[in-house]
C-alpha cells in the first residue's frame, strides 16, 4: 500500500512547495520500480497538481485504489482520467454550496468510469450537519462516509452531545482520537509500516508511516520523541529515503517501534503487533 500526496495550497505547501513538484513521467518511472502496490492518492487536493490524470492513467502496473478530492477542479480534468476508479469526494462545506456539490456529482456520474462516494469529516461545525447532508446525498443516491476529526496534534476531542450525534456513523474502523491509544503508550510493537506500507510526499520522501510525518513536522508530536523508556527517540526512524533515488527499495522486515501509534490510516493499513 502506497499512499501518495501531491503538493496541494494547504498545510503540505508550507513544507512541499510547487517546486518539488515532479512530473508525471517521473512519478510513473518512480513508481513502477516498485514491487506492485495498492496506490491511494490523497492529499490537501491531488488534483492541485495538474498531471494527475496522466499519472493516474500510467500507472497500470498498480492498482489505484482511489483519490480523493474535494470536487472543485474543473470536470474536464477528471474526465481525462481514463481508468474506473473509486473517487472520495471529500465535501468541504466552506468551500463549495450544498447546490454546487450535488451539480458536481451529477457531472461526475455522466463521465461513467467512477464509482462515487462522499467523505465528510465531523469537525465541529458539521457535526450538526450530518443529517442532513445524510439525507441530501441519499436523495441523490451517493453514499456518505463520516469521518471523525482526528487533530494531528490530539488536542481535540467531541463533548458527550457530539458523541451522541455521531456515533451512529462511526464504523468500528473509524473510531474518535479519544478511543485510540494514548499518548503515553510506550508499548512496544512490531510493525510493518515500510515493508508493506510507505507514504509518499510531493518531492518524493517516503516516510514508513503517516504518523512519522506528523512526528518529524509536527512541533507538538515532536515533543513526544523526547518522552518514553528509550528517550530520546530519533525521528529520522520515519524517514526511509527518496522514491525518486533509483536505488530506493521497501525494507525487507517489520520495524520494532515503541511511538505512541495514534494515526487511523496508519493502523488500518500496516500490521501492527504488541510485543
Ligand atoms: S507502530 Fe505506528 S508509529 Fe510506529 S512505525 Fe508503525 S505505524 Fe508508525
Amino acid at each position: 500500500m502506497l499512499l501518495l500526496p501531491v503538493v496541494t495550497r494547504f498545510a503540505f505547501s508550507s513544507i512541499y512547495g510547487k517546486e518539488v513538484e515532479r512530473t508525471h513521467e517521473e512519478w510513473i518511472v518512480a513508481l513502477n520500480r516498485l514491487p506492485k502496490a495498492n496506490i491511494y492518492i490523497s492529499g490537501g487536493e491531488p488534483l492541485l497538481f495538474t498531471g494527475l490524470p496522466e499519472l493516474v492513467n500510467g500507472l497500470d502496473r498498480h492498482k489505484i485504489l482511489g483519490i480523493v478530492t474535494n470536487a472543485t477542479a474543473k470536470t474536464n480534468v477528471y474526465e481525462r482520467i481514463t481508468r474506473k476508479i473509486h473517487m472520495n469526494l471529500s465535501f468541504h462545506r466552506e468551500f463549495i454550496s450544498e447546490d454546487r456539490f450535488l451539480e458536481k456529482i451529477d457531472e461526475l456520474r455522466k463521465v461513467g468510469r467512477f464509482h462515487l462516494n462522499v467523505n465528510l469529516v465531523a469537525t465541529r461545525e458539521n457535526v450538526s450537519m450530518t443529517a442532513k447532508v445524510e439525507k441530501l446525498l441519499t436523495d441523490h443516491h451517493v453514499g456518505l462516509h463520516i469521518d471523525p476529526f482526528v487533530d494531528p496534534d490530539l488536542a481535540f476531542e467531541y463533548t458527550p452531545q457530539e458523541m451522541a450525534i455521531l456515533s451512529r456513523y462511526l464504523t468500528p474502523d473509524r473510531r474518535t482520537s479519544k478511543d485510540r491509544p494514548d499518548l503515553d503508550n510506550h508499548a512496544l510493537k512490531e510493525c510493518s509500516a515500510g515493508q508493506n506500507y510507505i507514504n509518499i510526499m510531493p518531492d518524493g520522501t517516503v516516510f514508513r508511516c503517516g504518523n512519522g510525518f506528523n512526528y518529524y513536522h509536527s512541533p507538538l508530536r515532536g515533543r513526544l520523541l523526547e518522552v518514553g523508556p528509550h528517550a530520546p527517540y530519533d525521528p529520522g526512524f520515519f524517514l526511509m529515503g527518496n522514491i525518486f533515488d533509483p536505488t530506493f527499495t521497501l525494507d525487507k522486515k517489520s520495524v520494532c517501534c515503541e511511538l505512541p501509534c495514534t494515526q487511523g490510516c496508519d493502523r488500518d493499513m500496516a500490521t501492527i503487533r504488541c510485543l
